[in-house]
């Protein structure tokens, strides 16, 4: 028995036999062909990509409708690669000029291609190596006669690989779950995971080698372990964990339509957050009150065009009219940093994430802005909307926002365009500056909401992305606590909404401290919404307020854990235990 550590990206416990796929890179023939033959060689590689160009064409049509949204779009960033005049131009030149063989030309293109992707800083771009050489792997297998396609794996089990490529993912989808070597948290395969709902670790770094076929594995996707061939004693311990979480996922559903309200009688909105409007649905049924947060950034990410105002409006509609009047929160365009445009490369860019990010990137774009402005305008028509623009820092920014905002609203009026003329408009306080400065966002806004992963980046100096710093991310540092409360108690003074929209809002440890700190609305992945909701029916703000209060006093970060720690464990006697009792079954 051994065990692997990577990252977690979900989707609880599961227990199976290992079906280790075969290496991601092939041993390629290298040679030289003859002169005579080098044309057949071409058209060899050209029939090639021809069937794997067929491949992708073919998954993207067999997608089914419950499909995740996101795989539409990798198959594209493939079939968008395929063609890439780097590869596929590349390695015919390498055929007629240099007399390589198809394998070889293809492959040292392709890993030239991806060695370029290494070089950059931004995570982000850096995984687009690995689609290069997923999609390099699918040319080889065809030029090999194998077919590009995953081989059949049988009876669930729980897929251990180097990589694996989004189209093979797609028809991986009864994997019990997934032991990758590569990626991060935004890599594509931990994307696709985790909107498959499939329990994950990635990051292992070895595992397709460490671990035989059949083997027995339990992978856990909370925290990042892969056991190996687990004993007895081990086995049965995680048996327990497993049905554990099972029973409390299975009771939590019990609290779907119980009101989110604490003991002493405090309404707390519980909010989604949402990527793509297809999202909406599952929001609604999760029992969101709303969308707390819809990143619009990812409706114009991996295409070579950005959409235009009226395949945004579309969009934005659709999100509108599936939460069938419950309001829903339209954040303009956040790109930047790790969520680059293809138009808008920050790879040789120092410190992307100091740059031309969200708003700062809007404001140099005004037509692209305005078309966005205008396409989330005409959305409420059709329900309850909220404008939410993300990393403001000074007031001419918030000024300029509005004015364009009005530009936009005036723009439609004179098209006779319906819209909700008294739309809020919200910002994100997500730097250090925004909280520090929250009254002036909040006498120029309707709302503000506090974007917690990049507050805690931009107050600690820490890359949200960068493992190797990852453990110095730390959300409950003093100074981030204090940030977070002075926002919360701005809003109270003024009597502005203030919500939290950051992964903390789904962190179920977090809950009370921030319900003490007087926070009444979170957003956060509709996962975890019951948990929270359950930490919120057990709490009593009334008790709490004081205890929070003492502990922002302090910036001891040893007292301030030892407080959180109290906070988290202390619960009237017996209450946890009949709070879960009266929940109607
Ligand atoms: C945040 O920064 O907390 C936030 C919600 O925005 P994003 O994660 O999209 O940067
Ligand atoms: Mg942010």
């Amino acid at each position: 028995m051994f065990s692997i550590h990577g990252t977690g990206i979900g989707g609880g416990i599961v227990i199976g036999r290992a079906r280790v796929l075969e290496s991601r890179r092939f041993d390629v023939a290298r040679y030289h062909v003859p002169s005579a033959g080098i044309e057949a060689e071409v058209v060899r590689l050209d029939k090639a990509l021809e069937a794997v160009r067929g491949e992708l064409g073919a998954l993207g049509e067999h997608l089914s409708d419950d499909a995740p949204s996101e795989a539409r779009a990798l198959l594209e960033v493939h079939a968008m690669i395929l063609d890439d005049p780097q590869l596929a131009q590349a390695a015919r030149d390498d055929i007629v000029e240099q007399g390589w063989n198809a394998e070889w030309a293809l492959a040292s293109q392709a890993d030239s291609l991806a060695a370029q992707f290494d070089e950059f800083e931004d995570a982000y771009l850096r995984e687009r190596g690995r689609d290069v050489q997923q999609v390099a792997d699918r040319v080889l297998k065809s030029l090999a006669g194998s077919g590009g396609n995953i081989p059949c794996v049988g009876e669930p089990a729980i897929i251990v690989a180097a990589d694996i490529a989004p189209g093979d993912m797609l028809a991986l989808r009864s994997a019990l779950g997934f032991a990758i070597d590569l990626g991060g948290t935004t890599s594509h395969t931990a994307i696709l995971a985790r909107s498959m709902n499939v329990p994950a670790v990635v990051g292992l770094n070895r595992a397709s080698e460490l671990i035989l076929d059949d083997e027995w594995l339990i992978l856990d996707g909370e925290t990042g372990v892969v056991i190996v061939a687990p004993d007895e004693p081990v086995l049965a311990e995680y048996r327990h964990r497993q049905a554990a979480s099972r029973l409390e996922r299975d009771k939590l559903k019990r609290l779907l339509n119980v009101p989110a309200r604490t003991l002493d009688g405090v309404d707390v909105e519980l909010h989604a957050n949402i990527e793509l409007p297809g999202e909406a649905e599952q929001a609604r049924e999760s029992g969101a009150a709303g969308i707390g947060l819809f990143r619009s950034e990812f409706l114009f990410m991996n295409r070579a065009e950005l959409p235009g105002e009226d395949e945004q409006y579309e969009a934005y509609r659709a999100a509108v009219l599936a939460m069938r009047g419950l309001p829903v929160t339209i954040r303009t365009l956040d790109v930047g940093a790790d969520k680059p445009l293809e138009q808008h490369a920050s790879g040789s860019i120092m410190n992307p994430a100091l740059g031309q990010r969200a708003i700062r990137y809007c404001l140099a774009e005004p037509e692209m802005f305005l078309a966005q402005l205008r396409a989330i305008l005409r959305a409420s028509a059709h329900g309850p909307v909220r404008l939410l623009v993300p990393m403001l820092v000074h007031a001419h920014e918030i000024d300029q926002t509005i004015r364009l905002v009005a530009q936009a609203r005036q723009r439609l009026r004179e098209r006779r365009i319906p819209f909700d003329e008294r739309m809020p408009v919200g910002g994100m306080i997500e730097v250090p500056a925004a909280a520090l400065s929250v009254s002036l966002f909040l006498r120029r806004l309707d709302f503000v909401s506090i974007g917690t992963n990049d507050l805690i980046q931009y107050t600690l100096a820490i890359d949200r992305a960068d493992h190797s710093v990852a453990q110095l991310y730390d959300p409950f540092h003093p100074a981030v606590l204090r940030l977070i409360a002075m926002t919360i108690r701005a809003g109270r003074r003024l009597n502005k909404p203030v919500a939290v929209c950051g992964e903390l809002a789904g962190d179920r440890t977090a809950t009370r401290l921030l319900l003490g700190m007087g926070l009444s609305e979170f957003s956060m992945h509709p996962a975890s919404l019951l948990l929270v909701k359950r930490e919120i029916l057990l709490a009593d703000v009334s008790r709490i307020a004081p205890r929070v209060s003492r502990l922002l006093g302090s910036d001891d970060p040893e007292r301030v854990g030892s407080a959180l720690k109290r906070l988290l464990e202390d619960t009237h006697p017996g209450q946890r235990a009949s709070a879960q009792r009266s929940t109607p079954g």
